[in-house]
């Protein structure tokens, strides 16, 4: 029986999705190949990129406003120094909101001076820092849209002049969103979109024309826009089910309809939590994620019991991160309501054990 799955990542994806990826793994559209054993420059598979490259557009309403997307490899960690090489020239500022944005510092200081314009260490990055003056004379600004640890997300974009980048491995393709206040966003697939494997990166072409060109090519930016992400060979099982997962969010009604779904489902796991006397939440209620819920036992209840609980309901993956503990009940876009519902359920069934 199929669990209900709160996992941080790799996560939840949608069951149809599932069953194509499946599918074009035995036989791709009839053509008596796999979709794993055929060329990336068959015209099968250049298709396949291309609606993936342009769905990505569409749904974050960027179609014909200047920008490209691209699928590359390495993850968001290989990102954390890929915008760094291209794009830091002295300086870059980065707005720390946990143990991402603080990877990504990490690699950004082997190019440049790092300014850390603010940061949410001093309570564990249980909030997001607001209102803060951003030097115009950055070559960039980083943040992370959604922290998946810690479970906060930037509700309001920090106001700025200079190139904003975000990490949005987390929260990509949840939400309604201005995607043009950025310069230049990427995700690792494996939160909101398909397996992981591939990252999707997407760039104003404008930046692209800005870039440093001393830089090796697999991490050159304009390398594999010029190439249309097929300077190495691409990895076409992750970009084929993140395909998959972007036609059936088209499908679903775009970001709009899932906006609406995972606040739903982020209202109903909140209002458990706040009402529930067994727990409480992790993060600011004002910042709080509508992918990730993170929440802990209140003080003295013992959680062996609920442990016990949800593991004997069919839930996995809802242990908390070790450097928050509790627990973590992600809700990416493939989640069901049902699913939601099920943990509420679960919570309160602990709360009349107490
Ligand atoms: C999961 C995650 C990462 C790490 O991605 P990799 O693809 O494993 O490198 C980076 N940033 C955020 C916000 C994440 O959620």
């Amino acid at each position: 029986m199929k669990k209900h799955n709160f996992s941080a990542g790799p996560s939840i994806l949608p069951a149809p999705v599932m069953e194509k990826a499946a599918a074009a793994v035995q036989e791709l559209n009839g053509m008596g190949l796999s979709l794993i054993e055929i060329s990336h420059r068959s015209k099968e598979f250049i298709a396949i990129m291309e609606k993936a490259q342009a769905l990505a557009l569409e749904l974050t309403g960027l179609t014909d406003k200047g920008y490209k997307a691209l699928f590359l490899q390495g993850g968001a960690s290989t990102q954390f120094l890929m915008t760094a090489a291209n794009l830091m020239k002295s300086k870059a500022g980065y707005i720390n909101t946990g143990a991402w944005s603080d990877k990504a510092i990490k690699e950004a200081k082997r190019y440049g001076e790092v300014i850390e314009i603010a940061s949410s260490k001093d309570k564990n990055f249980n909030y997001i820092p607001k209102g803060q003056d951003i030097p115009s004379d950055l070559d960039y600004l980083h943040i992370t849209t959604n922290n998946t640890i810690f479970g906060t997300q930037f509700h309001e974009l920090p106001q700025t002049d200079v190139p904003l980048i975000a990490d949005m491995s987390s929260d990509i393709f949840s939400r309604q969103f201005d995607y043009s206040a950025f310069d230049l966003f990427y995700a690792g697939a494996q939160k909101n979109m398909g397996p992981a494997g591939t990252t999707l990166v997407i760039v104003k072409e404008s930046l692209l024309a800005q870039m440093n060109t001393d830089v090796p090519s697999m991490l050159s930016y304009n390398i594999h826009a010029d190439k249309g992400s097929m300077f190495n060979t691409p990895p076409v099982f992750p970009i084929y089910t993140s395909m998959l997962t972007l036609e059936w969010l088209k499908e679903q009604g775009g970001l709009q309809a899932i906006e609406k779904h995972n606040q739903a489902k982020a209202k109903l796991v909140y209002d458990e939590i706040d009402r529930n006397a067994a727990f409480e939440g992790f993060a600011a209620k004002e910042d709080r994620s509508y992918m990730n819920a993170t929440f802990n036992l209140a003080e003295g209840v013992d959680g062996t019991a609920f442990d016990a609980l949800w593991n004997a309901a069919n839930i996995s993956g809802l242990k908390g991160h070790r450097s928050v503990g509790g627990y973590r009940a992600s809700i990416y876009n493939a989640l069901s309501l049902e699913s939601a519902q099920h943990l509420v359920n679960i919570m309160q069934e602990f709360e009349k054990t107490l």
